[in-house]
């Protein structure tokens, strides 16, 4: 039946379209381009996204050389600093509010 397959084709995508939307869930928590993961995970398939993803290692704010990206502004900026020299907001350290 030609319903019942339309049917199953449209179920399909939108399973596919709620897993990317899971995989790009999971890219933002690990600081990766939810949108990128979102079409990486449609045109290829969700499942090789999620362990693509899972395999990478995790995209901290603290970088190797002592520098956090800041909540406001996102420029990279000393992780002792107390203020961003760019937008001037008082970072509380301890605290990482987004
Ligand atoms: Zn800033």
């Amino acid at each position: 039946m030609e319903v019942q397959l339309s049917f199953y084709l449209i179920f399909l995508v939108l399973f596919l379209i709620g897993l990317s939307i899971g995989v790009s869930a999971v890219a933002g928590q690990r600081n990766r381009s939810p949108r990128a993961w979102f079409f990486i995970s449609l045109i290829c398939s969700p499942l090789m996204a999620i362990l693509y993803l899972s395999a990478l290692p995790i995209e901290t704010n603290l970088e190797t050389d002592g520098r956090v990206s800041c909540p406001r502004c996102c420029e990279r900026i000393r992780s002792y600093a107390k203020v961003c020299p760019f937008c001037g907001v008082e970072r509380t350290s301890g605290q990482n509010n987004h």
